[in-house]
């Protein structure tokens, strides 16, 4: 364990993140650099609990070795803690700088004090090992002839790819988009994963030998980069079907067809695209520049929009959440270690809060009607406030409140408000039963679909998610895909080592 004493004499101290007000001015990551002394008082926090339940249960989705690369941090091994790190993940260093840390939520010492800061500690250990040129592109020593297909380039995809490649399968990865990573590159905004970051990685699995076709929409007839899925099917030993959830829920109130509303990702992909292209020269992005801006929604999506508006120098900001706000505590059905369903300010809200003076989010408001501006455009949403209560069977109804009516001006309106499961038209053309939430079928752990020969993976499996569990899944489809080719697998999957199973 780390210091026996660590976790009375150290409080909990996150990595600070930039000045708020500084970074909304440039598109560079919000995080500082650590320091060494820094990650090695909070390495020595770790108490060797006995039971690390950061690591299973409820914690890390992919049995990350916790309490060990914590102590390794504490002694100033790095180069074993990189490589205890690499045992379980893929990918450090996206889940290192997203992930939302269930680990921590479910770390022993948070029963009494505040958790370990697990997550900034994954950061800098792979951050580290690529400062030191530890992480060099690593092939197989042979092949073993089987082709592999993997359709969707997001975390899920790569994760498969890199684990299926380092046992000799030959793989290529088929992306729609003009680059790789999936959400990866074009969701998450670059202040939060630089996208530098995302291409490293890429470059890497593709000096071990992972083949990456771009353009190239699987299924898809209408688009130019039409890809025929049978002809894939029939000319691999193995499908993987990694294309994501991407269908965004609307908001089909009157008004809806009024120019100045977006679903979320039109404007954060195009935001991207347009920064990565040329630093915003070629103006192919939705400005958010001088205008009032109402997300809808929160999660990570709404927070993504409210960070690249406040980027754009929006006018103002306000944020409608439909659901109450969340306890400051854990509430008594929310016990530890379940992950804490409590209020949280993250990087948008705090940048919202330094630059107007006030914390973006507006609860239980529910939007009834996008207002015209009379010439073609939205001038603003009409609300009312409403109230959540139990029905005698326990259930939470919703109540609007009389008089609570209000008109807030927006020229621009975001909607993110989650998603669907993934476009259809695969699963059509390849015929793959699909569950009820329009996902595709398939049993996590063994990850098959209906169609023989064909495996599903991520969001488009177990439905929209995080960066790590795309991980995990893709780590595990790919052993059940190595078996399915040869047999056995000596490949690692998240809840093997552990003998757990989550789904
Ligand atoms: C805006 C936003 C912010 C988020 N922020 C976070 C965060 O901070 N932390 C976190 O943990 N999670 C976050 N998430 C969730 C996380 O990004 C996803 O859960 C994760 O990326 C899912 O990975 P995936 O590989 O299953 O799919 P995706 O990342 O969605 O990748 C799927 C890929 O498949 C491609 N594709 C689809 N169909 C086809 C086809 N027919 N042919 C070829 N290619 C195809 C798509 O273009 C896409 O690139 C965020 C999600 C969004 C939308
Ligand atoms: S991947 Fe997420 S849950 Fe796992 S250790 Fe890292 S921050 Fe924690």
């Amino acid at each position: 364990m780390g210091k026996p004493t660590g976790f009375k004499e150290y409080p909990r101290k996150t990595v600070p993140y930039r000045d708020p007000v500084a970074r909304v001015g440039d598109f560079l990551e919000i995080f500082t650099p650590p320091l060494e002394d820094h990650l090695k008082n909070q390495g020595a926090r770790c108490m060797d609990c006995g039971v690390p339940f950061c690591q299973s249960a409820t914690g890390c989705p992919i049995d990350n070795l916790i309490p060990e690369w914590n102590d390794l941090v504490y002694r100033g091994r790095w180069r074993d803690a990189l490589d205890r790190l690499h045992k379980t993940n893929n990918f450090p260093e996206f889940t290192g700088r997203t992930c939302p840390a269930p680990c921590e939520g479910a770390c022993v010492l948070g029963i009494t004090d505040p958790a370990v800061t697990i997550k900034n500690i994954e950061n800098a250990i792979v951050d580290r090992g690529f400062a030191e040129g530890w992480i060099v592109p690593e092939p197989p020593p042979k092949r073993t002839g089987k082709k592999v297909a993997i359709i969707g380039s997001g975390p899920s995809g790569l994760a498969a790819a890199a684990q299926l490649n380092k046992v000799g399968h030959s793989v290529t990865v088929y992306e729609r988009a003009d680059r790789i990573g999936g959400l990866l590159m074009y969701g998450i905004p670059n202040m939060k994963l630089d996208k530098g970051v995302v291409q490293r990685r890429i470059n890497l699995l593709k000096e071990e030998g992972v083949n990456f076709v771009t353009s190239a929409d699987v299924g898809n007839k209408q688009s130019p980069g039409y890809v025929d899925p049978q002809k894939l099917h029939d000319e691999n030993d193995a499908v993987l079907l990694c294309t994501g959830a991407t269908r965004p829920n609307d908001l089909t109130i009157p008004g809806r067809g009024l120019d100045g509303i977006y679903f979320a990702m039109q404007f954060l992909t195009a935001n991207t695209k347009s920064l990565l292209d040329g630093q915003h020269a070629d103006g192919k992005y939705i400005s958010a520049k001088d205008k009032d801006v109402i997300v809808i929604g929160g999660g990570d999506t709404g927070t993504d929009c409210i960070g690249t508006s406040m980027r754009h120098r929006c006018k103002s900001l306000v944020n409608f959440e439909l659901l109450p706000q969340p306890p400051e505590t854990r509430a008594p059905d929310n016990p530890w270690p379940q992950w804490p369903r409590t209020y949280r300010t993250d990087y948008g809200h705090q940048e919202v809060a330094a630059k107007f003076g006030a914390d973006p989010r507006t609860y239980c408001v529910m939007s009834k009607e996008f207002v015209s501006d009379d010439n073609g455009g939205v001038a603003g949403i009409r609300t009312v406030q409403v109230d959540w209560t139990k029905d005698d069977a326990g259930k939470w109804k919703l109540h609007e409140i009389a008089g609570s009516d209000k008109f807030w001006p927006a020229q621009l309106v975001l909607l993110a408000m989650g998603f669907k499961g993934p476009e259809q038209y695969l699963a059509e053309m390849l015929g793959i039963a699909v569950d009820p939430r329009t996902n595709y079928q398939a049993v996590h752990g063994k990850f098959a679909t209906s169609i023989p020969k064909v495996f599903a993976a991520g969001d488009c499996r177990r439905g929209q998610s995080l960066v790590v569990w795309a991980i995990n899944e893709g780590r595990g489809a790919a052993r059940a895909v190595d078996e399915f080719l040869m047999g056995t697998s000596d490949l690692a999957a998240p809840g093997v080592t552990l003998g757990l199973v989550r789904n």
